[in-house]
């Protein structure tokens, strides 16, 4: 695989991660396009100026948006029903931009402009809750959508910073934890 090419097409990419392509995120979706694993039609948040670019850069003709896809949309925001909300907090780790702000067993609300619209928090939710709701903005063009990416892709990388962190911190406390059971439990274990 043409490792530059890859990242050309990755920086081309809106970087919401809402995986619409039928990739895990915009990483994977630029790798298959690379490899000719995937055409460069499958991403609506990009909208036609994205797949035009995506087409160019690997020097193809553009085809229109891959229905199976989804479709163009103008840009969304989540908004939560704060009545209806119980705080289970199952919304958070979903957000890639960690645009939800709340804790467990708190009403729970997001940042409207840190919102990229990706609806990965709405299947998580159990009492279905979150909505999608257009923002009145106009479409994004090529430079705001480009603006807007390289601010996903910082705040994506600090969440997945975080949830590295944090699940070091949980292997830790349960090896301490396993460790302590193990010194508790040593002498039981020694013949007499
Ligand atoms: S923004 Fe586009 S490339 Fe990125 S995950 Fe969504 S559909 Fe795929
Ligand atoms: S709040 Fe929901 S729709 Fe908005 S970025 Fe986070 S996961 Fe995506
Ligand atoms: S998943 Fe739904 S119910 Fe749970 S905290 Fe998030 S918005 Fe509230």
């Amino acid at each position: 695989m043409d490792a530059t090419l890859a990242d050309r097409l990755d920086a081309l990419l809106p970087q919401t991660q809402c995986t619409r392509c039928g990739y895990a995120g915009c990483r994977p979706y630029a790798i298959a396009m690379a490899t000719g694993e995937a055409a460069p039609n499958r991403c609506p948040p990009g909208g036609p100026s994205t797949l035009a670019n995506l087409a160019a850069t690997l020097g193809v003709t553009a085809t229109p948006l891959d229905p199976s896809c989804g479709e163009f949309l103008p840009p969304r925001v989540a908004i939560i029903d704060e009545s209806v909300c119980i705080g289970c907090a199952k919304c958070l780790p979903a957000c890639p931009v960690d645009a939800i702000i709340g804790a467990r067993k708190l009403l729970h609300t997001v940042i409207a402009s840190e919102c990229n619209g990706c609806e990965l928090c709405i299947a998580p939710c159990p009492v279905d809750c979150i909505r999608l709701e257009p923002t009145g903005a106009p479409p994004r063009s090529a430079e705001v959508l480009a603006s807007e990416a390289q601010h996903h892709r910082n705040r994506q990388e600090n969440h997945d910073r975080r949830r590295e962190q944090r699940e070091q911190q949980r292997a830790l406390a349960l090896a301490e934890r396993a460790a302590r059971w193990r010194a508790d439990h040593s002498t039981e274990a020694e013949p007499t």
